[in-house]
């Protein structure tokens, strides 16, 4: 072990076998990032079993000036959880401290700490008939304080927001150990500056997020589902305003799927099938949900007629089953994996207001074919919120390094529009070690600047995920 985490030692009683590891087989999958961009290197992972151990941990550390990288699920894809290499950093996995502490029916909330997998707390919210609605692809291994720490979005935000809208409270070990407990489950409260949401999107630099009180909803009973073929994105704006209205906002997922992505679908993912007859350039499969008993079958048949009116719709579906909901759904989730065959994928995830996401889709998508001639742009996403995923498949045939080798010069024309149109670069996903570049880039100076302040204030001796976000 490096001689300067050798300085942990006092702490190998305190965490026991479990709590301090240095066994290789064990650590070295915390040492790479998912899609294996990062490796980083570390002798010693720590994995706490309360409050109390974490507070232990990072007094010493910041006594003896010892850098630390937490890890939640370590499903992150901006290399935010590894380590740098100079094999001086030790990683403070969260993952033992997974308790649900409360659940509160009267208040609507449920008090969980860091390490819980958020799929946990969405099903045992579910037995209770509540919902908690951050729902991810990853929802499966993320936690919720890594969610937390990245201010996670995926499908629901449309409706109930990112995480940072689903927390009243949370409990963080500050950089010195001290514990600040704001677990108050509290819908309003003015007592000057609200402190969680700092710590909410830092991803680890401000401080170790331990426990969270979360905002539960009565969970939807009545769902109805559709896809709808549009003949451009424009449409697609329009059409997002009279569902609103239609549902009386009760629109729960509005996604956006293009022709080429649907056709990667088709072609790659098993059992799926085209639902309409005629091929058109785009879709939105969209969902509205109630808590009521009465269905809203009737408000999806009228926005079908509307829309079709005002030639915003070309054609559709609604799904007539819980199976053909799930059809449906395939084919919106099987975007991501339905790209993997097709080669090489320069991969963005940007937000734009929703006035200008079709001139967004618009101008990259023709500067970027500019720049490489038959690419395949593949945009979609969550619409709704004004969330693109703007993926760019290499050239059939094409080599696919030389193809990777061009990605910055892409991301500088995709960015350089999304800045344009006053979107931001980084939707979901946080910043990590992947996109610190861009942020000095387009962030305005004052904001890197207040953000360092805010770094030094809280961690004067950058001992908490160093390297990462700035
Ligand atoms: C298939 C797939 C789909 C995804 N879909 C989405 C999506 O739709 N929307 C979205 O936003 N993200 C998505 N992600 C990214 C990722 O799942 C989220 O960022 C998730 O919130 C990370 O949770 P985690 O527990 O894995 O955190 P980790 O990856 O372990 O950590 C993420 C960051 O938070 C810090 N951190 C972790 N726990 C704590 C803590 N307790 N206190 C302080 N800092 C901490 C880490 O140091 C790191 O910087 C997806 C990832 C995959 C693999």
């Amino acid at each position: 072990m490096h001689s300067e985490l050798k300085k942990l030692l006092p702490l190998k009683t305190l965490l026991g076998s479990k709590g301090w590891v240095e066994d290789t087989n064990i650590i070295e999958p915390h040492l790479i990032e998912e899609r294996g961009l990062y490796k980083g290197k570390s002798d010693l992972l720590l994995k706490p079993i309360n409050t109390n151990e974490v507070s232990n941990i990072l007094k010493l550390c910041n006594e003896h000036n010892i850098k630390i990288v937490p890890q939640g699920g370590r499903t992150g894809l901006c290399g935010g959880t590894i380590p740098s290499d100079t094999g001086l950093e030790v990683m403070l996995s969260l993952e033992r401290m997974n308790k649900i502490n409360d659940f509160n029916e009267e208040n609507f909330t449920i008090t969980v700490e860091a390490g819980c997998i958020l799929g946990n707390i969405q099903d045992k919210a579910e037995k209770k008939n509540l919902l908690f609605p951050l729902s991810l692809a990853s929802e499966g291994s993320c936690t919720i304080g890594g969610n937390l720490s990245t201010n996670a979005g995926g499908i629901n935000v449309l409706r109930y927001g990112m995480a940072r809208d689903l927390v009243l409270g949370i409990e963080v070990v500050l950089a010195d150990g001290q514990i600040w407990n704001n677990l108050t489950g509290l819908r309003k409260d003015n007592r000057g500056y609200d402190l969680k949401q700092l710590f909410i999107g830092s991803e680890g630099t401000l401080g170790i997020i331990t426990k969270a009180v979360l905002k539960l909803f009565p969970s939807p009973s009545n769902i109805e589902t559709a896809l709808f073929a549009v003949p451009n994105t424009q449409a697609a704006v329009e059409l997002l305003g009279l569902a609103r209205s239609v549902s009386t906002d009760l629109l729960n997922a509005y996604e956006l799927i293009s022709r080429l992505g649907l056709e990667m679908v088709l072609k790659n993912i098993p059992n799926t099938k085209d639902p309409i007859k005629d091929k058109y350039k785009w879709y939105v499969l969209l969902e509205f949900s109630s808590s009521s008993k009465n269905s809203m079958r009737a408000q999806m048949e009228t926005l079908f007629e509307m829309a079709l009116k005002k030639n915003i719709v070309c054609d559709g579906v609604i799904a007539e089953s819980s199976q053909q909901r799930k059809e449906l759904w395939v084919l919106r989730d099987g975007l991501n994996e339905a790209q993997k065959p097709e080669g090489g994928s320069i991969k963005h995830d940007v937000s734009i207001p929703i006035n200008n996401v079709s001139k967004f889709i618009n101008n990259a998508t023709i500067q970027v074919e500019k720049f490489v001639p038959d690419s395949r742009v593949v945009a979609f996403g969550h619409i709704g919120d004004g969330n693109i995923h703007f993926n760019i498949s290499q050239p059939i045939k094409s080599n696919k390094s030389e193809f990777l080798e061009k990605w910055e010069s892409v991301n500088k024309i995709v960015f350089n529009i999304v800045n344009d149109l006053n979107g931001s670069f980084s939707a979901e996903h946080g910043i990590g070690k992947l996109k610190r570049e861009e942020l000095k880039l387009y962030n305005p100076e004052i904001e890197v600047s207040l953000m360092r302040s805010i770094k030094n204030t809280f961690d004067p001796k950058n001992i908490l995920n160093p390297g990462k976000v700035l």
